[in-house]
């Protein structure tokens, strides 16, 4: 007989974990006790040494499915002779961190007794249990019970209290737990917010938008706008009521099976698609379905989500399994409303009546968006159903950091440890009110995990708002500051997820970032590790005409690099007004508000205008986007002509001239754009495989991280992939984190962790 002490630090907490430790000691006939101490779970078990080996190695391999552990150690300890098992009570852990388990969708246990009639829970639609709901998105404040949860005005009723006293039972300690008779209740509201006095909130709710209404529903981390996805009316309404011409909306289908009726779903989109994360994922629509074209207009593909919350199980079963968009409820690109208020005030106009409940939504959480390459998943967006789940990290913080992202696609990451703990997504940190939900989660994310900052990262953009945070905070709580270039912190974060320490070469394609030359750099080829890089060729510099603005009107672009390359394009210039044009010629011959760029995603937008597919965008992206799903279409794989300069002895300078006199020429030749859509892409896939052989050949190094937002494209992705590792590479691409900038924070924490360890290491090598 033996007795062993063992801590477990992860998500452990409110997941379950301290019965079903107790229903496993139990098997095994061990004696001792579980209880949740300072942020860990704490055990103590005697018995016969196999039994015990058995014990851990049970807990180790297939603990509750929420659970996320993170150690776990255990030393002997003197036997007490202990013969039954028990959870004893928890002892304070005011000091503690604690992990926040992610937001979960509904489990199959509480959606049978949503539609068991004999069930107390029958119907109710905020049930959930220790398994499933809502978590981030109710949490005020640590330790994690329920007075600091949005449910501390919903004492529970004695039958809940009965269900989360018991340890045998499935709701055990479950902070959210409620029931008709003690939780929040529905309410429907006109669409000035007037309460109205319906007796059946969800039926009236469900009728409305069968017959075309847009409703505006209140979920799990913020509303949602909704209307039939089939009915054309509607989707258009919804379109110019929320001033969103062009960018897809996402849709929720009741069951997998639906899903499949309208996208073809491979076998790891079918699994994201039912995760207890439930994200958006994007599939390839089939021919001919029952789903509006404006829905996704000229896209090929289409956002997906299964219910995820009771509320929209039961909402859909009222529609009979109509498909339904889901869409942020905002008005064009502000942060998604989260409060009745400022909801009746932002969507009054755009919704026709609302359905809303009484218990608040705390933390802001968008959905999440994945998408499939190659078999594996790429992360989007990172938000509801991921975060704050930690990533671990290849690098030991020595102390706690703060890395505060980028401006658009805003997260932050506060690392402790060997952990980085990724916020939700925080949107365009220009909008007044994401930066607030901005600096609030932060201090939120710090009581939770108990950490200060004893240093915080940024971008080198001095104008970023997060810079301007960084800064200001730093210096009123007296802690370090550290800033990271964009494009090694989007590196970085690839080789992080990846646990790459060693120098890699860092292929960094994106739209935007803060270039210590003070150009705009985005088509870059880094050589480096976590704590230097090396700039070894970027694509060849071309002004912005206008900056910003270039971004949202391709054509500007589309001018700039036919300027540079000496070129025209009869097509194009026909369709360009000729002031327009002198215009953009003299800016660029001045060099008057034309920051010099060499990005690639500006690339994508002037190859996208010329090929005559867009001029003008309404979102971020677009053209790209739309570049891609031609291609797809594209048969011919020739490749266009480009250049690749030495411009010192280690700086390749990419020479786009030949590549966009070669577009020009197939545009006047009238080429399909999808065939100009297909060579670009190839010769995309060129470039990076001869950049990094050049790379290769100069220094020896065989391993590439993709990584910016260009590698959200799917094509690229999967093609470049495939043809560097043909030449020997091994290939890293993103597969928690997004490539685009909602990955900066984690890149910039891996950043920090590194150089501070390092320094560290080195002055201990002097003393
Ligand atoms: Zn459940
Ligand atoms: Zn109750
Ligand atoms: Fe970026």
């Amino acid at each position: 007989m033996e007795r062993r002490a063992i801590t477990i630090e992860g998500i452990v907490q409110g997941v379950g974990f301290r019965p079903f430790v107790c229903k496993l000691a139990t098997q095994l006939r061990l004696g001792g006790f579980v209880r949740n101490q300072e942020g860990v779970v704490w055990i103590e078990v005697e018995g016969e040494a196999p039994a015990l080996n058995e014990f851990i190695r049970e807990i180790k391999d297939r603990p509750p499915p929420l659970a996320q552990i993170q150690h776990m150690s255990w030393s002997p300890c003197e036997l007490l002779g202990d013969c039954g098992f028990v959870i004893s009570p928890s002892t304070s852990n005011e000091h503690g961190r604690i992990f926040i388990s992610p937001d979960v969708a509904t489990c199959a246990e509480c959606l049978k007794e949503l539609f068991d009639p004999t069930d107390r829970h029958f119907r109710y639609p905020f049930l959930n249990c220790t398994n499933c709901g809502p978590r981030l998105t109710i949490i005020r404040g640590a330790p994690y019970d329920r007075p600091r949860t949005t449910m501390a005005d919903f004492p529970m009723c004695p039958a809940c209290a009965a269900e989360y006293h018991d340890p045998a039972n499935r709701r055990f300690h479950a902070q959210p737990t409620a029931c008709p008779a003690c939780g929040p209740q529905l309410r429907l509201c006109d669409g000035t917010g007037q309460p109205s006095t319906s007796s059946a909130p969800l039926g009236d709710f469900a009728r409305a938008v069968r017959a075309g209404s847009i409703g505006a529903l209140k979920g799990l981390g913020g509303f949602h706008l909704t209307c039939a996805a089939a009915n054309a009316a509607a989707v258009a309404e919804l379109r110019r009521r929320k001033h969103r011409h062009e960018k897809p909306f996402a849709i929720m289908v009741p069951t997998i099976a639906a899903a499949e009726q309208l996208c073809e779903c491979g076998p790891r989109e079918r699994e994201r698609l039912q995760s207890p994360a439930a994200p958006i994922v994007l599939l390839r629509k089939r021919d001919n379905i029952d789903i509006a074209d404006a829905v996704a207009p000229g896209n090929p593909m289409l956002g997906i989500m299964l219910p995820y919350t009771p509320l929209h199980h039961l909402l859909l079963n009222e529609l009979q399994d109509l498909p339904l968009v889901m869409t942020s409820g905002n008005a064009s690109d502000e942060p998604i409303a989260i409060h009745e208020d400022d909801a009746f005030g932002r969507l009054a106009g755009i919704a026709d009546l609302f359905l809303v409940h009484n218990r608040p939504i705390h933390v802001r959480c968008d959905d999440s968006v994945v998408r499939v390459i190659d078999d594996q998943e790429l992360p989007l967006r990172r938000s509801r159903g991921f975060a704050p789940r930690p990533i671990a990290m290849p690098v030991e913080c020595r102390h706690p950091i703060l890395a505060v992202g980028g401006q658009l696609k805003g997260t932050f990451a506060l690392g402790q440890g060997r952990l980085a703990f990724l916020s939700h997504h925080l949107g365009d940190l220009d909008h007044y009110d994401a930066f607030q939900a901005f600096t609030r989660d932060i201090e939120l994310y710090q009581e939770l995990l108990a950490v200060r900052p004893a240093l915080i990262v940024h971008d080198l953009h001095p104008d970023y708002v997060s810079t301007g945070y960084a800064t200001e905070t730093a210096r009123r709580i007296g802690c370090r500051l550290l800033s990271v270039q964009h494009h090694h912190a989007h590196m970085a974060s690839c080789m992080a997820e990846h646990g790459l320490t060693e120098p890699v070469i860092g292929v960094t394609l994106d739209g935007a970032g803060f270039g210590p030359d003070g150009a705009i750099w985005g088509g870059e080829f880094l050589v480096g590790d976590l704590c230097n890089y090396q700039r070894m060729a970027h694509f060849r510099y071309v002004g912005m005409p206008g900056g910003d603005q270039a971004t949202r009107e391709p054509w500007r672009m589309a001018a700039a690099f036919l300027e540079d390359a000496q070129a025209e394009c009869k097509p194009f210039a026909a369709r360009i007004l000729p002031a327009k044009m002198r215009t953009i010629k003299q800016m660029l011959a001045g060099g008057f508000h034309t920051p010099p760029t060499s990005s690639a995603g500006r690339l994508f937008d002037a190859v996208a205008s010329l090929a005559g597919i867009r001029d003008l965008v309404s979102y971020e992206g677009q053209a790209a986007v739309e570049l891609e799903c031609l291609a797809t279409e594209g048969k011919d794989l020739a490749v266009y002509p480009f250049l690749v300069a030495p411009a010192t002895n280690s700086l390749r300078i990419i020479d786009t001239r030949p590549l966009i006199r070669a577009v020009a020429h197939d545009a006047e030749q009238s080429a399909a754009p999808a065939t100009i859509a297909r060579r670009f892409h190839s010769t995309m896939v060129e470039i990076i495989v001869q950049v990094c052989q050049d790379i290769h050949g100069h220094n020896g190094l065989a391993t590439v991280v993709l990584t910016g937002g260009v590698f959200q494209n799917a094509l690229l992705s999967s093609e470049t992939t495939t043809r560097l590792k043909e030449c020997g590479f091994l290939v890293y691409r993103h597969r928690l984190v997004p490539p685009n900038d909602g990955g900066l924070s984690l890149g910039q924490l891996a950043v920090a962790a590194a150089r501070t360890s390092s320094l560290a290491a080195t002055n201990g090598d002097r003393e």
